[in-house]
């Protein structure tokens, strides 16, 4: 769609500046007006396509600036934001001793009392 109103654009253009060459056209002095309008239409339809070729996602992260990372699905980064309280000595945990198990739980280790406990997807500390 957008190549064919380029193509068009650059086909216009084009005949612009074949009729700005006529010899009629320079006798009148025709000419300059002739090959600026055959050029703005050129220069149209080239626009055109870059935009048409240009990645979406480009844009989107100009105008939003954070889509280099990807949503946040991953529960153990979210968890890892908030602090972790120690419910055994009240010591606050470091996130980075989190560990995911296999049943999809985390637990993390109180670096204080060396208790290991789980951290639930809804705290309720
Ligand atoms: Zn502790």
């Amino acid at each position: 769609m957008v190549s064919l109103v380029s193509v068009f654009l650059w086909l216009l253009g084009g005949l612009f500046i074949l009729a700005a060459m006529h010899p009629e056209a320079v006798a009148q002095h025709k000419v300059l007006p002739r090959v600026i309008v055959g050029a703005v239409l050129v220069v149209a339809g080239f626009v055109l396509v870059v935009l048409a070729w240009m990645p979406r996602g480009k844009a989107g992260a100009a105008s939003a600036g954070g889509d280099g990372i990807p949503g946040g699905q991953e529960a153990p980064g979210q968890l890892s934001l908030k602090p972790i309280v120690c419910p055994h000595c009240g010591g606050q945990v470091d996130a980075s001793t989190a560990k995911l198990n296999p049943e999809g739980t985390l637990t993390v280790t109180c670096g204080y009392c060396k208790g290991v406990f789980m951290i639930q997807e809804e705290p309720k500390w």
